[in-house]
């Protein structure tokens, strides 16, 4: 793996890398170069100087390279999935979903080429206007996580170059191979140097340095809450634009009157899609009492079917790395020392040969009578959900509120006015009624409370990449008047 700096690859100077494993083998999979912050600023200044002629060539242009870099992904997008499944440990058939996902963001926001259009509003005389456009912002900062490690990157990528802005692209150090590959495709599909420079290297290292910098005009991440608010502290420095798309902690409610089989469905989608690792994860389920055994028995029943293991073959992959796994054993620890009660999983499997050896944990469902208990209001991130009794629709809209986040909801119901109501009470940036997510490019994801700021997605997203510019002009051809100076000082 090499950096991308002014259209060159190249090694860390400092000649240090870190090492990443394999998350279903534990094994060494690559080493990861640490940039210095020597190369953050060359990285930065190359943007700079790109900025100029990457925004004079037009949205039309730049569209068509975007679409160039969708269609060399698409002739070698086996190759993409190969990383996805050995990086992160998704299952293959994930994998290819997430590499559509990549495809689709990226022809989505090149469809807006020539779409963007202003304002013109009128002036306090006749001949005078006003017009409103909109204009790249900068240099963008591009910080992704590493659950969906090639689809954050093109969801940002794709909306930020498109409307003309230049990019330093920093991916999560546990996933940066797609970033890198993704990269590449753009470089060959003819993107201009310095349009799009690749930096790696630990947050905690290089991350303060490279969002305070004077250079950064945005900064779109997204991953944790804690990092968004460290984040939010060192952009003070450049009052940078901020686009936070941070933790999830989704309720899914399942009502009294709701299709059964199609809430459990989703829910056993919600969960352990990505082995739990998503944003919009149901981190918390709400049955009504009328429904609530027999409901929670089938969950559980299918939780404890389903199979963990190798994720070219399995239900379920790894977690991410050896913390993550830590962090399940603690939740579930902390749960029944709460008094939750585990219905399904709470251990890890026993699997032999190479995976013994890998970052797994059983699909999990605990029980829980207390809403302010751990596992009701801190993020989990990973295969563990929690069920609760409920009794009346207004108890369950409260309890699904009662949380510092605010990205996804669900609910299933089969009356209207149930529906109708959940969806002015439920406090969340979406709400699934009846269907399991993801988000739709022309949707716009964004949360509420500490989910963070600004969102992504359909053209509400776009324009976050665009600043509006005020052009005040005069055409009367007439001498003007300002009564504040006297017209006898000009001769
Ligand atoms: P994370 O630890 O916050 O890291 C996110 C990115 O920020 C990584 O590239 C990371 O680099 C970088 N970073 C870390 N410290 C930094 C610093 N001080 N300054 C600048 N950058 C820094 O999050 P994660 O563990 O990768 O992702 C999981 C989280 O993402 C979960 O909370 C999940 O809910 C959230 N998420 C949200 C959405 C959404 O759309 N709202 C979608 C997906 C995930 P390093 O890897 O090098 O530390």
């Amino acid at each position: 793996m090499k950096l991308l700096i002014d259209g060159s690859w190249k090694d860390p100077e400092s000649g240090k890398y870190t090492e990443k494993m394999n998350p279903s083998t534990g094994e060494m999979l690559e080493k990861i170069p640490s940039a210095d912050r020597k190369e953050v600023d060359n990285a930065y200044d190359a943007a700079e100087t790109a900025f100029w002629p990457w925004y004079e060539l037009g949205s039309k242009e730049r569209a068509r390279l975007i679409l160039k870099a969708a269609d060399l992904i698409t002739a070698k997008r086996k190759e993409l999935e190969d990383i996805l499944v050995a990086e992160n440990g998704k299952r293959r058939i994930e994998a290819a979903g997430e590499v559509d996902g990549v495809l689709d963001q990226m022809t989505y926001y090149a469809g807006f080429e020539r779409k963007l259009t202003g304002n013109v509003a009128e002036g306090e005389n006749f001949d005078r206007k006003i017009f409103q456009y909109k204009v790249p912002r900068g240099v963008v900062l591009a910080l992704t996580p590493w659950n969906f490690p090639a689809a954050m990157v093109a969801r940002k990528l794709a909306p930020a170059l498109l409307t003309g802005n230049t990019v330093v692209l920093k991916p999560s150090s546990d996933t940066p191979h797609s970033a890198e590959w993704i990269t590449r495709k753009f470089v060959e599909a003819g993107l201009p140097k310095g349009v799009l420079n690749f930096i790696t290297g630990k947050g905690s290292e290089i991350g303060d340095y490279m969002v305070a910098h004077k250079k950064v005009s945005v900064i779109t991440m997204t991953g944790s809450t804690e990092t968004g608010q460290r984040i939010m502290e060192k952009a003070s420095a450049n009052m940078a634009k901020l686009i936070l798309e941070l933790g999830g902690k989704a309720p899914f409610i399942v009502w009294k009157d709701a299709d059964i089989k199609n809430a459990l469905k989703t829910l056993l989608w919600a969960k352990f899609w990505n082995a739990g690792q998503s944003c919009i994860a149901a981190e918390r389920v709400y049955v009504h009492e009328d429904i609530y055994d027999s409901f929670v028995q089938k969950f559980a029943s299918a939780t404890s079917s389903i199979r963990v293991g190798d994720p070219e073959t399995a239900d379920m992959g790894p977690l991410i790395n050896a913390s993550a796994l830590t962090g399940m054993e603690k939740v579930v620890e902390t749960a029944k020392d709460d008094g939750a009660k585990v219905l399904a999983g709470g251990s890890r499997p026993k699997l032999s040969g190479k995976l013994a050896s890998g970052y797994f944990y059983l699909p999990t469902v605990l029980e829980e009578k207390d809403q302010k208990a751990s596992l009701f209001q801190n993020e989990v991130f990973g295969p563990i959900t929690g069920v609760m009794k409920v009794g009346d629709l207004e108890t369950a809209f409260e309890l699904a509120n009662d949380s510092r986040y605010g990205l996804a909801s669900y609910l299933f119901t089969n009356d209207v006015t149930t529906a109708m109501r959940a969806t002015e009470r439920v406090r969340f940036g979406e709400i699934y009624v009846n269907m399991p997510g993801p988000e739709a490019s022309q949707g716009y994801h964004t949360g509420f409370r500490m989910t963070g700021q600004s969102g992504e997605g359909s053209q509400y997203g776009i324009e976050e990449y665009l600043k509006i510019k005020n052009v005040y002009i005069d055409y009367s051809g007439k001498p003007l008047s300002i009564n504040t100076v006297r017209d006898d000082l000009i001769h």
